[in-house]
């Protein structure tokens, strides 16, 4: 890994939190509180609820939470954050803040399910359109730029089938289409995957990142959180204000588990990014495999694009297997496992995966038959992580088809 990583750990160590005066402590206190109370009747009228400078009611923030609001906005080159009850909650505050009827938004066809499914429920229902555009051509996302466009999300990469996008190209086909069109349209990033630290998404020319901490910022499996972050205080004033009519407050004991975990955030994408490539790679020259996507690998797609705009990799990788594979033996393999355990997060200490049928979810076209498996690599031994994989390969092989 390159210098930056090492960098950014040693920013968010040290912060600006300051303890009160003789207790200095390492970590913030946690914060916990409804309301605060104001001195005078002067002071409740004249508190600023639009700035973050004081604090008014506990939804709306404390000491615990503006303390990992700043952090986060470290971890990302962003300026301003909101904390929300998870990453989901993120994506959907996004639409909320800034969509009205009559717009549209357009979403990666690979992006996270539930951001496709929440455009196609509750905004669909809220008189707001929706396309999907193929992420891997940049022509596809300019030709549904419209009139009615307002928000264009990228992720990077596409959730589950791990395909890297050209981010530049993305961002200056809006900016192009901007040109013609100059009433906005803002560009929103799923940044869980890249989680500040693979790339600098803000300096790709984003303007807004949502982030699921429950991934590697927490790090523990144990909480469930987002975050959107700008650079723009425009911007971030609609998301705030939506976020105070909203109630999408985060409790302070939540906050303290994101904000422990991101002391070593930095070290532990390192140490699962460096597990994962080397399993991807073995997984690669298994006979039962037909490729294994992850953008670090040679062929992947959006290897290129990924080496150019990227220092590091996130835990996952997904095997798609040889057709003459039934999804039964596939199945079967995915039970065979004993240290990956089936489920849908990642980024935690457990290693996990969960078997994806990607034709079902997908409008843009799929080039392979055989079925396919997203692996979270964790925290364990890659030694005995490898032995597991190689165990359940042989179980499946010689399973009924
Ligand atoms: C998990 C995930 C989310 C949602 O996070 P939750 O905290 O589980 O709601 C959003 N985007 C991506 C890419 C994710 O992997």
């Amino acid at each position: 890994m390159s210098d930056t990583p090492a960098k950014l750990s040693t920013e968010l160590i040290h912060h600006p939190y300051r303890p009160p005066a003789g207790f200095e402590a390492v970590p913030p206190a946690v914060h916990k509180a409804s309301t605060i109370v104001f001195p005078s009747v002067a002071a409740l009228r004249s508190r600023d609820w639009k700035h973050k400078t004081g604090y008014t009611y506990g939804l709306h923030g404390t000491p615990t939470t503006f303390t990992l609001e700043e952090r986060i906005a470290t971890l990302e080159g962003g300026q301003y954050c909101t904390l929300v009850p998870s990453g989901l909650a993120a994506v959907v505050l996004v639409g909320m803040a800034l969509l009205k009827a009559g717009d549209e938004l357009l979403i990666p066809d690979n992006a996270y399910g539930p951001n496709k499914a929440f455009a196609q429920g509750e905004l669909a229902a809220w008189g707001i359109t929706h396309r999907f555009y193929d992420a891997m051509n940049p022509a596809d996302l300019a030709a549904k730029l419209g009139p009615k466009t307002r928000l264009v999300w990228l992720e990077a990469p596409g959730s589950i089938t791990l395909e890297f996008p050209d981010l530049p190209q993305l961002v200056a086909a809006v900016k192009n289409h901007q040109n013609t069109h100059p009433q906005g349209v803002v560009i929103a990033l799923d940044n869980t995957w890249g989680a500040g630290i693979a790339f600098k998404a803000f300096e790709l020319g984003i303007d807004i990142s949502a982030h699921a901490l429950t991934k590697y910022p927490s790090g523990g499996a144990d909480v469930l959180m987002g975050s959107v972050v700008t650079r723009d205080q425009a911007l971030h004033h609609l998301l705030h204000f939506c976020h105070m009519r909203t109630g999408f407050g985060v409790s302070g004991n939540d906050a303290e588990l994101v904000l422990r975990g991101l002391h070593s955030v930095a070290l532990r994408y390192a140490a699962q990014d460096s597990a994962t490539r080397s399993l991807a790679t073995w997984l690669q020259g298994q006979p039962q495999v037909e490729t294994v996507l992850h953008p670090a690998l040679p062929g992947s797609p959006g290897h290129e694009a990924w080496k150019r705009d990227c220092t590091g990799a996130a835990c996952l990788m997904s095997v798609v297997f040889k057709p003459g594979y039934s999804q039964a033996q596939i199945d079967h393999f995915c039970n065979s496992l004993k240290l990956f355990k089936l489920g849908y997060s990642w980024a935690g200490p457990m290693s996990l995966c969960a078997p994806y049928d990607i034709p079902a979810i997908r409008t843009t076209g799929w080039p392979y038959k055989g079925g396919l498996v997203r692996f979270s690599v964790g925290l364990e031994a890659v030694a005995d992580l490898q032995a597991d994989l190689s165990q359940a390969l042989a179980a499946m092989q010689y399973s009924k088809a």
